[in-house]
């Protein structure tokens, strides 16, 4: 979150005691934070995304006829989430359910993120970090090494 007041922390922190959701889906897992309000309190999703400056908005229609149409908020990627959304969370988040359930889904983002990284082992080239593709090689080297071969093969 950019450089807020106390006083806007609170009020973000409260919508999302009352209507942040925390959830975990699917296999791998994509983790997302969520708040979805009534399409009349539409201009407060801008406001969040705004003041995160992550995520972005959905609208979505009623889903039953006696409902209003919500808008969401939602945060999605993971970079967002460890890097902005955690932070703000465990700094503002007040001693609640809500807390207890995001604790929760934070333990297990956290965890996946771990794990995943140490999944992802680095190209076999000294000192090169990037990820590995193919061959043992990240996309860059596996590339280079592909050129000399055909410079090898067919001269420069
Ligand atoms: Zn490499």
């Amino acid at each position: 979150m950019r450089p807020a007041t106390e006083r806007v922390a609170d009020f973000v922190s409260g919508f999302v005691v009352a209507e942040g959701c925390f959830t975990r889906t699917g296999s791998p897992p994509k983790f997302t934070f969520s708040l979805a309000l009534g399409a009349a309190d539409a201009t407060t999703c801008t406001l969040l995304k705004s003041l995160f400056g992550v995520g972005f908005v959905l609208r979505s229609p009623r889903r039953k006829p006696h409902y209003d149409d919500e808008v969401v908020f939602q945060v999605r990627r993971m970079k967002d989430l460890l890097t902005v959304i955690v932070p703000f969370m465990d700094e503002h988040l007040p001693p609640s359910y809500k807390r207890v359930q995001y604790k929760i889904w934070r333990a297990e983002l956290v965890d996946y993120w771990d794990h995943r990284a140490k999944r992802v082992r680095p190209c076999q080239v000294p000192g090169c970090a990037e990820p590995r593709r193919a061959h043992g090689l990240c996309r860059r080297h596996l590339y280079l090494e592909e050129r000399d071969r055909r410079v090898r093969r067919d001269g420069p």
